[in-house]
Parts: C-alpha cells; structure tokens; sequence
C-alpha cells in the first residue's frame, strides 16, 4: 500500500527543518540541523545562501529516510504528494542565473546596515506613501534596501541586474530555484509583501517602488499564489519528482496553520519574540497603531484563484527572551521552564511590574529611547514575584498588541490562538486569557508553521478539499476561559500602563 505524505520545508532563522504530515495532519517525522549565522560587523547578520539550500536538502533527504526506517518499508512505497516551503521572512539572496552562485552573503532581516537609509527615507516624507503601498513602513528589516545595498556595493551587480543577469529572491525563492534545479524563479505573494517592493493592494512588484528603492525589474521572482503546484523537484534530488504546491512566509504559514481562515481570527506564538497576526479577510486594513498590514496567503485555488487573504501584524520584542533574562542574567531560575513554579509559589506579583523594554518598546508604544523597568518594589518582593511579574509582562504585552489590533480592524475578537515554545506554560496563557478577557486555544499540534505550508500544499494537490476539512482536523489541546472579572481586567490594564509610561523615554537621545 501506498502511503501518503506532505513534506514540510521549514527553513528558518537558525536552523532548516523538514517534517512529513500525514492526510491527517499529524506529524511523521522530523529532521533539523542548525547552520551558521556571520556577524561581520556591529549591527550585521548574514548566511551563508549555499549552507541554507544544503541544510535544507540535507534534512529533507533525513526526513523521507526517517519516515521509510519508522515505517518499516521501502522509500519507494512512500509518495510524497506535495512539497511545501516556509521561511525566516525578509532575508535577501543575490545569485547569477547561469551559474546559481549567490554574488554575496545573504542578508538577513536582523541585519541593520540599512538603517541610515531607512532614516532618510522618513525624512524625505516618504513613510506615508510606503505604508499605502506596502503597509510596511521604512525599516531596514524588509528586503527592499537590503537589495538596493547589494546591487549597489557588489562591484557590477547594477549593470548585470539590469542585463537579466542576476536574480534576487527571499530564502523561499532561493529554495524554489535550487529545488527545480534553476526551472523556476518565483515568490509567493505573502513572501513577497516583506520586500518593500510590491504593492499589496494590485499584489504586484510597482513601478514607482521600484523607482524609489532603484531596483531592475529583471531581476525580480514572478509572483505566485501560496497555494498551487509551481514546479517540480530535480529528479535527482529527493528520489522522485515532488510538486512544489505551496509557499509561505513563517508567521503567515503559522496563521494559517491555526486554521484562522475567517476574518477576525487571529494566533499568537511565543517565542523569544511574540508575532501576533489576525486575518482581515479580503480588506487590507490600513493601521493606525503602526501595525504592519500584510499578505496572509494567496488562494487556495478552490476560494477562486487568487483570493487573497490580508492579516494585520505586530510584535512584542521580549517575550520568551524575558524569561532567558531571568535565566542567564538575574539566574533566579536554572531552566526556561522553572519559571511556571517560580511564578505559581506566589498568589500575585504584590503590584510589581516588570517593563522589558530592553530595547526600546514596539507598538503600539514605539519608543525607542524606552528601557526596562521593575516597579513597585517592596521589602517583601522575592524572586517569586519577579518572576511572575515576567510571565505578567509578556501576557500584558500581547494584550495591548490586541488591543491595537482590534482598534484598527473594527473587530471584537472572539479568541487567540497560541503556539510557540512559551505556550506550553499554562500559567502564562492564563494569564493571557485573564488580560485579553476571551479564551486563549492551543492546539495538539503546535507545529503550526510548517503544519500551514503543508496544508497550503496539501489543498493544491486536492488531499484536502477545502479549508472547513483543515479546520476540523486542527484540534485543541486545551482552552483557557478568562477568570478576571471585567473591572478587574480593566484594573490590571491601566496599573500596566502606568509602568509602561514609567519606562519610556528613558535612553539619553
Ligand atoms: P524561537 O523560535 O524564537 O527560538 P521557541 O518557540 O523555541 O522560540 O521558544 C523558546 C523561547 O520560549 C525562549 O525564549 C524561552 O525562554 C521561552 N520558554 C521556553 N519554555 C518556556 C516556559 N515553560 N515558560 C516561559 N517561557 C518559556
């Protein structure tokens, strides 16, 4: 008997992972490797776009052994339906067509050379006409200056992009090129949306962007839906030829592996940062909290072909990275996951509030000046309360990001879905719950960025019918009913704030 699979490509910040779905969207196996991450210089991050495609071949060819070994059969009676690809967002490669080599070190979207740039864009008062377009706003974060900076520091790069020489393309598009062994050039629209580039109201690459950010046409991916076969795999790489049959960006793959297909749902994961996306169905909803607007996904085809699904974004800074704080910095608890002991041996934070703005605050604040701050410090504040006061933080953080977020769509949200490596703490999602005041759902499985892109993949190729045969396969592990009475929330919002305000501005200018 044949057996049935997806394969996931998960080709993320620090490491390329693979994993195979069944039908029933559950996981088969998995292989990761880690590569290296270069900083050059202060404020630099690049991979090495060579090392990226060998791990990621590396750990797919892993994978399907694995899946043959734990199946007890031979690699030939396992199909592997569709391959779906999902991606560290933003990162830049360059390469040369003929040859395939990348020109440079790919630049990653941690990377900050462009910043002086970005900064000159805003004084020009070009912000506004970019947040039209783009629903971004001009940071070094996003591909387009990235480009712009290679095509003008590789000696000759300008001249041979102009030529049709050269490609450029986000890791996805790297991995698509290298996979259909040069075939095929293409991003997905949801990639396509992190580049500055594109304009995501026509979901096309615009003329007077381009202009601005000085960057040939020809040197450009064509846009694809995130759902739908765009090539095959080199016969020789994986055993058989595989259809690529989806692409997303990490975050939106996430959302879409939440199963949040209807406008006003929304997930959350807790990583070292949170990255909170709600689905604004087909209206791109201009934010006025300096959320970023942006494209969920493109398709499924049986939505009518390139039915596009719009997500407003924001992001805390700190979360997990809070508890690594209080880890590796105060070492007032040995493991990431003491804190839930830690926390839960007091009733409360006895009104102490932890700030981590270690780095400025996000939105809705937006203070880059802002810095951490631990008030309401009493002779009887103990670690536990500390400690407890970080879980608070990361809740109350997410919860203003809602907030911003309901504010700006005009929708009541019903609940939050949460993945992520700080989900498994059950203190801390109900502490979400109690701040947000609607249920906090997460799922069995929380590999949701690839469990997304292989759906994605997966509706395509017709092993799933439509998105409602997806959301009844997407199951939860446990749901957390919010406890706070509504002044109490309220109460708990406002102290909040009031800690916030007594971080800000802090850094000299
Ligand atoms: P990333 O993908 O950003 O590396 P992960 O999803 O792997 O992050 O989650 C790891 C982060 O979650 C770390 O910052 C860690 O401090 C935090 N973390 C892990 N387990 C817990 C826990 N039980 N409670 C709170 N935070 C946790």
């Amino acid at each position: 008997m044949t057996m049935n699979y997806l394969l996931a490509l998960d080709q993320g910040t620090t490491s390329s992972r693979a994993i195979a779905f069944d039908r029933r969207g559950r996981v088969a196996a998995l292989a990761q490797q880690e590569f290296t991450q270069h900083f050059p210089k202060p404020g630099w991050v690049e991979h090495d776009a060579q090392e990226i495609w060998s791990t990621q071949l590396g750990v797919a060819r892993e994978c399907l052994r694995m899946l043959a070994e734990q199946r007890g059969t031979a690699r030939s009676s396992i199909r592997i339906r569709a391959i779906g690809i999902t991606n560290q967002r933003e990162t830049t490669v360059l390469w040369e067509r003929a040859t395939g080599r990348p020109l440079a070190p790919a630049i990653v979207w941690q990377d900050r050379r462009t910043t002086a740039r970005c900064e000159a864009l805003r004084r020009a008062g070009k912000a506004g006409f970019i947040q039209r377009k783009t629903g971004l706003v001009p940071d070094a974060y996003f591909s387009g200056t990235k480009l712009e900076w290679l095509l003008d520091q590789v000696p000759g790069a300008r001249a041979r992009a102009e030529a049709g020489e050269l490609a450029f393309g986000t890791v996805d598009s790297w991995l698509i090129w290298n996979l259909t062994g040069g075939q095929v050039h293409a991003t997905d629209a949801s990639n396509a949306s992190r580049t500055l580039l594109m304009n995501i109201h026509t979901q096309d690459w615009d003329d007077e962007l381009l202009r601005l950010f000085n960057i040939p046409r020809a040197v450009l991916p064509s846009i694809v839906p995130s759902s739908g076969v765009l090539g095959e795999t080199q016969p020789g790489l994986l055993g058989a030829p595989i259809p690529i049959a989806g692409v997303a960006g990490d975050q939106q793959a996430a959302t879409f592996g939440q199963a949040c297909f209807t406008p006003g749902m929304a997930k959350n994961t807790y990583g070292t940062g949170c990255f909170m996306l709600m689905n604004t169905g087909s209206v791109a909803v201009a934010s006025r909290n300096r959320l970023l607007t942006t494209i969920g996904w493109q398709g499924p085809a049986e939505e009518g072909g390139r039915r596009t699904a719009y997500c407003l974004e924001g992001s805390v800074f700190m979360a997990g990275a809070t508890i690594q704080w209080l880890r590796d910095s105060l070492q007032i608890i040995e493991r990431a996951a003491d804190v839930e002991a830690l926390a839960a041996s007091v009733a409360d934070t006895g009104d102490v509030f932890l700030v981590p703005a270690f780095a400025g605050l996000g939105a809705p604040d937006w203070d880059g000046r802002a810095r951490g701050t631990l008030v309401g410090l009493t002779r009887g504040t103990t670690r536990a309360h500390i400690a407890r006061a970080a879980l608070e933080a990361i809740a109350l953080q997410s919860a203003d990001l809602f907030g911003a977020m309901t504010r700006d769509a005009g929708i009541a949200l019903t609940e939050l879905r949460v993945d992520g490596g700080a989900s498994r703490n059950d203190l801390l999602m109900q502490m979400q719950a109690d701040f947000l005041g609607v249920p906090v759902v997460r799922p069995r499985v929380t590999e949701t960025t690839a469990l997304g892109v292989a759906y994605l993949a997966g509706l395509a190729v017709g092993l799933w019918a439509d998105g409602a045969a997806i959301a009844k396969q997407w199951s939860v592990d446990r749901r957390f009913e919010p406890r706070l009475t509504e002044p109490a929330r309220r109460a708990q919002l406002t102290r909040w704030r009031e800690a916030v305000a007594r971080s800000t501005c802090w850094a000299p200018p």
